[in-house]
């Protein structure tokens, strides 16, 4: 029955008990659909529902939130964990130079990230040098020179030539790895960039190279450079480089894109490193350090409901929301009064247009969401405490004639008291709406 829905979707507000499984589906559902949308590949999708399902259920009730906020919250939890908790900050040597090898497919984006990373660590106030390494690619090594050139770092390059046609260098990329470290050490940066080649697959004599390099240099830092928009064959790419040159840390690459980052916590799940920089335009300046908590919200697209969630359990009114629980099972009572009490809620929750949104079950548009405006609660107020208790709990007796009066006992014209009673009729609407069991948009398992 109707009460029954509503007891269900306001038990949480009695703060007792535990998380159900039914509290828990509706919004574990959404969350995978979620997360698929967002590319995480399926397996990784598949085990962190699980995980998320686990923590959930037998969860204490929360007194703030409704239990699809309740799981939304655990849900992002878990995702700024396995994306690698709190931001890492970059290995540094302690007998510089500190050396920073870059691996990844080819055209994830690594010479490209190499001239951001220097432009960015020199504006740090380090003395980073840039040494190329990819000998296969045709202009790979004029590529960087350019790059450095417009970060203003030097890069150490072999001696170009040899191999006519193609403008590409030869030459052993092991060599010029180590040949390139001397170097920086010698003239005394403070930081090395190794800018390695890729091929378009995973292939065993690129990991060769690439395990090769690592052991002649034995980076402090091995870059997994990773396009965003690879989708679900993140997974085994991340894998592949994992057990063949093994990484210390991903860059998410090409994030400017469709791409929700996905591949950010497919990469972080599967091989358990930490994601720490995002790279997002073709220009040296399109580079982020990248916030694990950003990124689960932008994975989940639900940043303002975190963002609601977080004032609600700081504002919500227990007492209040508990009797305007009850006002909502039966909307027929759904009065001024009652208009008032939701306002001042509401006004005490913080920004109005967001939170109105988060009245619990309330269905409301975002176009109905832009006409409310917070100072005209004050006015709505004005104009309710001008009518008499019976104009209150009826308000289809208000005439023309109590119109004009409560508009000069309130202060204000006749047609904003009209405007008034049309708004309050669209709350009653939205009472009745969810009441008929709507759910909020954009806020899964909260309309239960
Ligand atoms: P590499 O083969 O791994 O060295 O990849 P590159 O650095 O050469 O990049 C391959 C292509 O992707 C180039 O055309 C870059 O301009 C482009 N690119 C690199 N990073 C980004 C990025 O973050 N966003 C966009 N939109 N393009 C990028
Ligand atoms: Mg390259």
């Amino acid at each position: 029955s109707l009460s029954d829905r509503l007891t269900a979707t306001f038990k949480n507000l009695r703060g007792k008990g535990r998380l159900s499984e039914a509290d828990v589906d509706g919004t574990v559902r959404e969350i995978r659909r979620a997360l698929l949308d967002a590319d995480v590949a399926v397996p990784v999708v598949r085990a962190f529902v699980a995980q998320v399902k686990e923590r959930a259920l037998g969860a204490e009730v929360s007194e703030s939130l409704n239990p699809g906020q309740q799981v939304v919250k655990i849900v992002n939890e878990e995702l700024v964990a396995i994306l690698g908790g709190e931001t890492r900050r970059l290995n540094l040597a302690k007998n510089p130079p500190t050396v920073i090898m870059l691996a990844g497919l080819q055209g994830a984006g690594k010479t490209t990230l190499a001239g951001k990373l220097a432009k960015h660590l020199k504006a740090e106030g380090h003395t980073p040098m840039l040494v190329a390494c990819d000998l296969q690619r045709p202009n790979a090594v004029k590529q960087l020179q350019i790059n450095g050139e417009r970060a203003g770092v030097p890069v150490y390059a072999p001696h170009p030539g040899v191999s006519s046609e193609f403008d590409t260098p030869t030459g052993d990329p092991v060599a010029v790895a180590r040949d390139g470290v001397a170097e920086a050490k010698s003239k005394l940066h403070d930081i090395v960039i190794v800018d390695t080649a890729g091929r378009l697959g995973v292939d065993t004599e690129m990991m060769q190279q690439a395990a090769n390099i690592r052991a002649a240099i034995n980076p402090d830092e091995v870059l997994f450079v990773i396009d965003a928009m690879i989708g679900q064959d993140a997974v085994n790419t991340a894998q592949a480089f994992h057990e063949g040159v093994d990484f210390t840390g991903v860059v998410l690459s090409k994030l400017d894109g469709d791409a929700r980052g996905g591949a950010a916590l497919s990469v972080a799940s599967v091989t358990g490193k930490p994601v720490m920089f995002a790279s997002t335009g073709e220009n040296l300046d399109d580079f982020e350090i990248f916030h694990p908590d950003r990124m689960a919200s932008r994975i989940l697209d639900m940043g303002d409901v975190l963002t609601l969630i977080e004032q609600a359990e700081k504002n919500w009114d227990k007492g209040e929301a508990e009797r305007m629980a009850k006002k909502f099972a039966d909307q027929e009572d759904f009065t001024l009064d009652d208009f008032l009490m939701q306002m001042a809620q509401i006004k005490k929750m913080g920004s109005m247009k967001k939170l109105l949104g988060m009245m619990p079950g309330a269905q409301i548009s975002r176009q109905q969401l832009e006409q409310f405006d917070e100072r005209q609660i004050d006015r709505v107020e004005a104009i309710v405490r001008s009518m008499t208790p019976h104009e209150r709990v009826a308000p289809k007796i208000i005439n023309g004639s109590r119109r004009a009066r409560i508009a000069k006992g309130s202060g204000v014209s006749v047609s904003e008291v009209n405007q008034m009673l049309e708004r309050f009729t669209e709350a009653q609407k939205m009472m009745k709406k969810m009441a008929a069991g709507g759910g909020i948009p954009g806020m899964p398992g909260a309309g239960r």
